[in-house]
C-alpha cells in the first residue's frame, strides 16, 4: 500500500528497477515531463541512431540503401521485427511504415469489403478525430453516406465505452470494426481479446488503433486473432515528432493484396525488376507504399534498444504502479479542490495516463507549465498526466501533486485564461 509522505516517494524510487533509464533521456533539470502520451522525450540512443543515419547519408550516399549497419532498404522490416515484440505479433506480421492515419487508410482500403447489406463500419463516439475523418472519407470513396454507414457507439458516461454496448452494436450489417486499444482522453483500455472474439463470432473483421498503448502496454495481437492494427511511435515509443508509424496484419490475411499498392510493398527480390505487374511481399511488408522516410525512422532504432533492455512487461508494471500512486495522491490531496479522476481505476482497464478532470483544466495546465511541469490538456476539462516509466520518477509524481495542491490552494490558476492554446 502507498503512504502519502515524501519519504515514501523516495523509497519507491529506491526500489525502482527502471530508475537508471532516466539518465538515457534529455530532460531539463527540475523539469517534470508528463506528456509522453503526446510526444515522448528524446533519448540519447535515438539521437545517436539519427546521427548514425545522417552520417551514412553523408559518407555512403546511395550505398546507404544496402550497406552499413542499418541498410535502409531493409530497415522497415528489420524494425518491424523488433516492434513485433511490443505488440505480440509474429516478426513478419509487423512493419514500420507510414503514419497512423495513412496506415488506417491503407488497412481500411484492404479490409473494408462491403457486400450486400453488410456495409457498415463500427467505431465509437469517443474515437480520435483523425480516425473518424479517415473512416468517413473511406465510406464516401465507396459511395456510401457516412452519416448512415459509420456507426459510432455511444458512451454512457462521456468518458468510457462499455464493451457490451460495442458487442450489441455488432449487427449483421457491420462489415468492419475500428476501435482504439486505449481511449485517448479517458485512458480506458478496451478488452481486445473479448471484442475480437465477439467480432469474429459475428463474421466481422476488427482492427485496433494502438497509438495510446504501444510502448506502455504489452499486446498479444497475434494470439488474440486481431485482424490488423496500426499505431504511432512518437508517443510512448519516443521516436521523435512525426516519427514513422507501425502496422500489424495477421498472417491469416497474407493472401490478400493491399488496397493501396506501391513499389515498396513488393517482394524485395522483385522490386528492382521494375515490372508493371505488382508482386507483393508475402507478409506485412506488402502494406508499404513508397520509399521509407529514413530520417524519420532513424531515431526508432536507438529508442527500441531501450525497450529491449527494459522489457515491455516491466514497463507496464511500473506504469501501472505509478498511475496507481498518482491516483492515490490525487485522492489524498486534490479531491477537495474539485478534481475528478476520469479514467477507469482497475489495472486491466486503464492505459498509461491518468485523466484528471477539472472545470479550470486549461488554466491549471498553464500554471503547471510555469512550475516546470509539462501536462497535457484536452478540451474542455481534461488534464492528462502520463508518468512514463522510462523518465518519470515516483518523486516526480509526488511533486506534481504537491504543486497542483499549491496552485489550487493559492489560486495561482486564476492568473491564467481558462482557454486552450493552439495545441494543448
Ligand atoms: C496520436 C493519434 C493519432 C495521430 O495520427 P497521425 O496520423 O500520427 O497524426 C491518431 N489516432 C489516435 C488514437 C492517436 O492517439
Amino acid at each position: 500500500m502507498f503512504k502519502p509522505t515524501e519519504q515514501f516517494a523516495h523509497e519507491l524510487d529506491q526500489q525502482d528497477q527502471l530508475k537508471q533509464f532516466k539518465n538515457e533521456f534529455y530532460i531539463k533539470d527540475d523539469h517534470i515531463y508528463l506528456d509522453g502520451n503526446s510526444l515522448g522525450l528524446m533519448s540519447k540512443r535515438a539521437e545517436q541512431s539519427l546521427h548514425h543515419v545522417t552520417e551514412a547519408w553523408k559518407n555512403d550516399a546511395i550505398g546507404g540503401w544496402v550497406s552499413g549497419e542499418y541498410p535502409w532498404f531493409y530497415l522497415s522490416e528489420d524494425l518491424g521485427k523488433q516492434v513485433s515484440s511490443l505488440v505480440g505479433g509474429k516478426p513478419e506480421e509487423v512493419v514500420v511504415t507510414g503514419s497512423t492515419t495513412s496506415n488506417l487508410h491503407q488497412l481500411v482500403s484492404t479490409f473494408y469489403q462491403p457486400k450486400g447489406n453488410k456495409t457498415k463500419i463500427l467505431a465509437d463516439e469517443l474515437n480520435f478525430p483523425s480516425d473518424i475523418y479517415a473512416l468517413q472519407s473511406q465510406l464516401k470513396l465507396h459511395g456510401y453516406d457516412p452519416d448512415e454507414h459509420l456507426v459510432r457507439v455511444k458512451s454512457r458516461d462521456g468518458r468510457t465505452i462499455d464493451e457490451d454496448d460495442l458487442i450489441n452494436a455488432m449487427t449483421d450489417d457491420v462489415a468492419l470494426i475500428i476501435l482504439p486499444t486505449v481511449l485517448y482522453r479517458s485512458g480506458q483500455l478496451l478488452n481486445i481479446e473479448k471484442l475480437t472474439k465477439a467480432a469474429h463470432e459475428r463474421n466481422i473483421l476488427i482492427g485496433f488503433d494502438g497509438c495510446h498503448s504501444v510502448g506502455v502496454i504489452p499486446h498479444h495481437f497475434h494470439e488474440a486473432g486481431v485482424d490488423f492494427a496500426y499505431w504511432c511511435h512518437y508517443k510512448y515509443v519516443n521516436s521523435g515528432p512525426g516519427g514513422v508509424a507501425g502496422l500489424f496484419v495477421h498472417e491469416n490475411h497474407f493472401d490478400k493484396t493491399p488496397g493501396l499498392t506501391g513499389w515498396f510493398g513488393s517482394n524485395k527480390e522483385k522490386q528492382f525488376d521494375m515490372e508493371h505487374t505488382f508482386t507483393p511481399a508475402l507478409d506485412a511488408g506488402a502494406y508499404q507504399i513508397g520509399t521509407p522516410h529514413v530520417l524519420s525512422v532513424a531515431p526508432l532504432i536507438g529508442s527500441l534498444e531501450l525497450f529491449e533492455e527494459a522489457g515491455i512487461e516491466q514497463i507496464r508494471a511500473k506504469s501501472l504502479h505509478a498511475t496507481a500512486y498518482l491516483m492515490y495522491l490525487v485522492e489524498k490531496y486534490l479531491l477537495e479542490y474539485g478534481f475528478t479522476i476520469g479514467n477507469p481505476k482497475e489495472d486491466e482497464r486503464r492505459g498509461g495516463h491518468v485523466c484528471l478532470e477539472h472545470d479550470e483544466a486549461a488554466s491549471v495546465c498553464k500554471a503547471l507549465k510555469d512550475y516546470n511541469v509539462t501536462p497535457d490538456f484536452r478540451a474542455p476539462n481534461v488534464i492528462r498526466l502520463a508518468p512514463v516509466a522510462f523518465y518519470v520518477s515516483y518523486h516526480d509524481v509526488y511533486r506534481t501533486v504537491q504543486i497542483l495542491k499549491e496552485i489550487m490552494e493559492k489560486k495561482v490558476y486564476k492568473q491564467y485564461k481558462n482557454e486552450r492554446d493552439v495545441i494543448a
